[in-house]
């Protein structure tokens, strides 16, 4: 019996530390996010008898604050559209906003124990701390302005070597100063964060994945030739490459090219025969290694997660996969991710809202820290997506995302969408300049073609980040 006991011990100790352990990083993990819940009884509590700090943007913006009772918001309008799926509002209609995901510092739970022992013995109300976002609340009311009026979709604007998010707008948007009934009973959903929730084929934009499988499989991957024309017929299905309507017998065909004028024009038909070359398990390990399939768990944000699909794979279903159709889906901030690693020599950093925390005695309690969420992809491999995707701006289908004398690189994209006449427009760039290293994601919901509606708007954004 003693020596059963004796036994036990020590596995019975190694369990408790185990447990232990999984606390703590359980904690580290989701803490704050155990802070945000609503349902959380202990918080909605500590929340009634604090004053909750201010939200500030990048330039130090008040973009809410609180007087009294009363949660204020900034007092324009165009800023308050802009940045509300950003910041999220009171009543918890926007899932994830700051403001419920922030709540842990917007409510104190981050100040230490003394200070709410001093305020019952003063009898001084609580305040909470105040957030400062890496936000650019200017350049989202005036991404307002240049994102196709009455469209639906989302624009996110990233810091690709340090992650910090400098625009998340999503559309339609709303005012979270007057929600009314029609914006709660509007079908186009504008509570809904499109930029980080909406899941979306990736079209073309996933050239971008294919293109680095592409190079990392074959060294002589660029030195390859194929012969496009214009239909190619997989397991029954036809592909066809985009200008073609087989009703007015107009066919698009590239004829004799290799993978950088295939990458350039957004050749449909060598994509899906580099998917089926590749095969099915090179281009899921691919899509896995920027982030698809993957739980994303980032410090300062709900991201949903994207996916590629893992059965039912056949021929037709790779080869569509190749140019960003098939099953696959994704959000635009994982599209906008994928370009960031060949923007950022491989590396791909998570994305960041938190600028710094500054609690009420005016100390700042957090500052901004980047992390990298993963290394993608080989510096040499980097660089040469990068390349092709700068050859894409200037003689290709992101044209309209030009801005003349700086190195603008891209990928557009048009999604094809069961039922719909037009595409979903995208466009997915970076600025390749050390001292304004930002990268742009686009989406236009039922717009046309990423070249002609979704580049424009990034040339836009471009223009204001390079102060042109
Ligand atoms: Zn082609």
């Amino acid at each position: 019996m003693r020596g059963n006991i004796r036994r036990v011990i020590p596995l019975m100790c190694a369990l408790f530390l185990l447990l232990g352990a999984w606390g703590a990083w359980n904690l580290a993990v989701n803490g704050r996010r155990w802070f945000s819940f609503s349902s959380n009884a202990y918080a909605r509590q500590m929340k009634r008898e604090v004053t909750e700090g201010a939200v500030l943007d990048t330039r130090g913006v008040v973009l809410a604050s609180t007087f009294g009772e009363e949660r204020v918001y900034h007092s324009d309008e165009a800023v308050r559209r802009a940045t509300v799926h950003v910041l999220g509002d009171r009543d918890g209609n926007v899932a994830n906003g700051v403001e419920s995901f922030m709540s842990f510092y917007l409510y104190g739970f981050d100040q230490p124990f003394g200070e709410e022992v001093k305020s019952v013995l003063y009898g001084t109300g609580r305040r909470g701390s105040d957030v400062r976002l890496t936000v650019d609340s200017a350049l989202s009311a005036n991404i307002l302005g240049w994102f196709p009026a009455g469209k639906k979709g989302a624009v996110i604007v990233m810091n690709y070597r340090t992650g910090a998010v400098l625009a998340e707008c999503s559309f339609p948007d709303f005012d979270p100063a007057n929600v009314t009934v029609s914006v709660k009973t509007d079908p186009g959903h504008p509570f809904f964060n499109r930029a980080v929730q909406g899941m979306y084929a990736p079209g073309s934009t996933f050239k971008i994945i294919t293109l680095s499988a592409m190079l990392e499989a074959f060294p002589d991957a660029l030195d390859r030739r194929w012969n496009c024309d214009g239909q190619l017929t997989v397991g029954g299905h036809l592909i066809t490459d985009a200008g073609t309507d087989l009703e007015r017998q107009v066919v698009t065909q590239h004829g004799d090219l290799g993978l950088e004028r295939a990458f350039r024009v957004s050749c449909n038909n060598t994509f899906a025969r580099a998917a089926l070359e590749l095969n099915d398990r090179r281009l899921r390990g691919e899509a896995e290694k920027f982030g698809y399939n993957y739980n994303f768990l980032f410090r300062d944000m709900v991201v949903e997660n994207s996916s590629y699909p893992s059965d039912n794979r056949t021929d037709r279903e790779v080869a569509m996969t190749g140019i960003g159709q098939s099953a696959l889906l994704c959000t635009p901030m994982q599209v906008l991710l994928s370009a960031c690693a060949a923007a950022n020599d491989g590396t791909v950093m998570e994305p960041r809202l938190l600028q710094s925390v500054t609690a009420p005695d005016g100390r700042e309690t957090v500052s901004f820290s980047s992390a990298a969420f993963r290394r993608v992809l080989e510096p040499a491999v980097a660089r040469t997506v990068r390349e092709l995707m700068y050859q894409a701006v200037v003689s290709g289908t992101g044209s309209r995302a030009a801005v003349p004398g700086h190195r603008i690189c891209g990928k557009t994209g048009s999604a094809e969408i069961d039922g719909r006449e037009n595409t979903n427009a995208w466009f997915v760039g970076f600025i390749d300049e050390e001292n304004a290293p930002w990268a742009v994601v686009v989406l236009v919901e039922d717009a046309g073609g990423g070249g002609s509606v979704a580049a424009p708007v990034a040339g836009q954004i471009f223009r204001y980040l390079l102060g042109e």
